[in-house]
């Protein structure tokens, strides 16, 4: 699947723009979603559903990029997918990886040097690997003169002995290469377990569940309001149905937790939703259908 040159969107006075690192189809959502999976609802909504959720053989499309945002004195990256080169031996999927992630980044609009802030909201393989770069056989910060925010409980978990358990395989090596090395560089800085603002736009929100420590990012900006809403849900239909974990969701009860406490924010509201796996242009708008929500892409 091919990438596009993403839309911009303007959220107040600061811009927003999609750097995509890549397309991922053919993913059966009865193992994306154990347990929830249920084959009826995308039989009785396939009509009314957002087109570009799904394959033609009605497996699941998402995606994993990271959000650009400017504003007049600063550029901010939202989370940095996953990286060229990683080593990581229970995740073949995304090892070694040789992706053009930086040139598309420069196509829209930004060098590593330019970069002030990179704003994590959970340390996963998918979320950090642009944090670093493989050079002559060392892990270098890709953003030199960047700061690298972060939860603190993240922190403290995927570098302890804790997070080496079944459900962060994906996760293993993710902390050595992609986190340490700008730890190391004395580019980071924490946030608490309550969360908080940052540059006056942004504010930190926990919405753990997904992982330990994950933390959702509004940007407010002149009045007008946007989520990253890191993975607080994977795909669409988890806005359809509320209680769908993914498979890669640790604690399972506070995941969905969050989601609905999320969801039921920004229904009421005009918030755009940033995703970070949605497919087609990961952004849109959530709004009630009835009991329910439905999801609409912008
Ligand atoms: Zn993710």
């Amino acid at each position: 699947m091919t990438t596009e040159i993403s839309k911009v969107y303007q959220v107040g006075d600061v811009t927003v723009t999609r750097v995509t690192e890549m397309m991922l189809g053919g993913i059966p959502p009865e193992v994306y979603f154990p347990g929830s999976w249920d084959r009826m609802f995308l039989e009785e909504n396939r009509d009314s559903l957002p087109s570009g959720l799904i394959d033609g053989n009605s497996q699941l499309i998402v995606s994993i990029g990271t959000w650009v945002v400017k504003t007049t004195n600063h550029t901010i990256l939202i989370d940095t997918a996953t990286g060229n080169d990683k080593n990581l031996p229970l995740n073949p999927d995304l090892a070694n990886l040789q992706l053009p992630y930086l040139k598309r980044l420069k196509e829209a609009g930004v060098t590593p040097e330019e970069v002030d802030y990179v704003l994590l909201t959970h340390l996963h393989v998918d979320h950090v690997g642009w944090n670093t770069k493989l050079v002559d056989g060392k892990w270098v910060p890709t953003f030199p003169n960047a700061k690298y925010v972060f939860p603190l409980a993240e922190q403290e978990y995927y570098s302890s002995e804790a997070s080496h358990n079944k459900a962060n395989e994906v996760n293993f090596n993710v902390y050595e290469e992609s986190v340490l090395p700008v730890v190391e560089a004395g580019l980071t800085q924490t946030i608490g377990p309550e969360g908080g603002h940052f540059l006056e736009i942004f504010k930190f929100i926990p919405t753990p569940g997904h992982s330990i420590g994950q933390m959702s990012i509004s940007l407010k900006s002149d009045g007008e309001e946007a989520l990253f809403g890191a993975d607080v849900m994977h795909h669409p239909f988890q806005v359809f149905n509320p209680d769908w974990n993914s498979m890669y969701c640790e604690f399972t009860d506070l995941a969905r937790i969050s989601r609905l406490r999320v969801l039921e924010y920004i229904a009421d509201r005009p918030v755009i939703y940033f995703s970070t796996h949605f497919p087609e242009s990961a952004a849109g708008y959530v709004t009630r259908n009835g009991d329910s929500y439905k999801w609409d892409f912008i």
